[in-house]
């Protein structure tokens, strides 16, 4: 008895010990982020568990309050075409499982923790080599599910300058099913989003199979009229890409592209708000008609985005220009090619611009995009949702990221 008695009391403490280290590694597990809440600036406490938010707590102050920084949900950009010396749709040297890294690790820097490598008009074969590497590459644990899926802007758009942008005209085509679902097969079936021109030949039915496969269907760099543009809504087309650009310089006032897209309210809009692509009066007028629900700050960053100032060739041999002031022109055409600046800066500007609030520029750069492409885990910030959270001060419309965690990884910190 007093033997059983001796095992029953070491068994005890045994238990006790087991449940004192399991505890202690559950403490260990969860980060205690604390700033000030983005919509409202009154402090908080964000305890974050296995890559996602636990609990918000509201408090009285911060702990440090030297360290008043803002903290909001992580950026959210549909069109990254490369970034930092990474080109996702130009040639393949860059395009390696390092590349994708180095491009990721950089758009953390700047508060970006979802994005979608977008491939512009190129070959098919060449289109069809990316999106392999890139299927290949996404699920890389270090990347830390920021790429959840791939932007096909082209080859399916209008051909004439203007409307063509800087996309190379000799690959610009007729929408070709079988070609379509080779792209997508070698994306792992992660294209999510395709932007097209609804005026062109058979693209009415393209845009339908696409909404079968649950693909968002945009439309630009186009020249529809108001019948072909709410028939590609009817059909499926759920945004606009870049709103006033990929348009030509010179339109009709009456029969545009603009007035449909603008007048279709069942139509979102992307808008690119570096400060070069778009007049503060037109994205004044974009926001006044569609709102923070109907938004979407989009960047079009190239792989030339923090690069130096200067001339640069392209892989098909255009000569395009990166100003100081931050502007990637196409000389030959007189058109932006692309730019060089990611969200973070739109989100600044988009407040300058129009005087809606910080809340309502998160909504538009990271909340809005998420349910776009029905990604319910993350683009805000409530328990339960990815701890993709960043951490930034807001001075003269210019937001300046100081902290960014993925997944509830720290993977930026500018002190360090
Ligand atoms: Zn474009």
């Amino acid at each position: 008895m007093a033997k059983f008695k001796l095992r029953l009391n070491k068994g005890i403490k045994i238990l006790f010990i087991l449940l004192f280290l399991f505890n202690i590694s559950e403490i260990s597990a969860q980060l205690i982020i604390e700033g000030l809440h983005f919509a409202d600036g009154k402090p908080v406490q964000v305890s974050v568990r296995d890559g996602k938010i636990e609990k918000i707590k509201r408090i009285k102050k911060l702990s440090d309050e030297n360290n008043n920084l803002i903290i909001a949900p992580g950026f959210f950009d549909n069109q990254v075409n490369g970034f930092a010396g990474v080109s996702f749709s130009f040639g393949t040297s860059n395009l390696t499982k390092e590349g994708i890294q180095k491009a990721t690790r950089e758009l953390w820097k700047k508060g970006v923790t979802t994005y979608l490598p977008t491939l512009t008009t190129n070959s098919h074969d060449l289109l069809v080599e990316n999106f392999k590497i890139l299927a290949e590459s996404v699920d890389a644990k270090n990347l830390l599910g920021s790429i959840p899926g791939f932007h096909l802007e082209g080859p399916y758009i209008n051909p004439e300058d203007g409307y063509r942008g800087a996309h190379p005209k000799q690959f610009v085509k007729l929408p070709n099913w079988d070609e379509f679902i080779e792209m997508y097969k070698a994306s792992g079936e992660k294209i999510v989003q395709v932007t097209i021109a609804p005026e062109m030949e058979g693209v009415q039915k393209f845009i339908k199979k696409c909404a079968e496969l649950g693909i968002v269907i945009a439309v630009g760099h186009h020249n529809a009229g108001k019948e072909q543009l709410d028939l590609a809504v009817q059909n499926g087309a759920k945004i606009s890409t870049h709103l006033g650009n990929g348009c030509a310089n010179m339109i009709n006032r009456h029969r545009n592209p603009l007035w449909p897209q603008l007048a279709n309210n069942d139509l979102m809009i992307s808008i690119i708000c570096d400060g070069f692509h778009l007049l503060p009066e037109e994205i004044q007028v974009f926001y006044n008609v569609k709102g923070p629900d109907k938004t979407i700050i989009t960047s079009d960053v190239t792989s030339y985005a923090a690069l130096e100032p200067g001339e640069y060739k392209t892989q098909t041999g255009e000569t395009i220009e990166l100003t100081p002031e931050g502007m990637l022109r196409y000389p030959a055409q007189n058109v932006l090619y692309g730019s060089a600046s990611p969200i973070t800066k739109g989100v600044g500007h988009i407040m300058k611009v129009t005087g809606c609030s910080l809340s309502d520029a998160v909504q538009m750069a990271s909340t809005n995009p998420a349910n776009l492409y029905g990604l319910k885990d993350r683009g805000i910030m409530e328990p339960g949702k990815r701890a993709d959270l960043i951490l930034f001060t807001l001075e003269d419309f210019n937001v300046k990221i100081a902290k960014t965690y993925v997944k509830g990884e720290l993977v930026y910190d500018i002190s360090k």
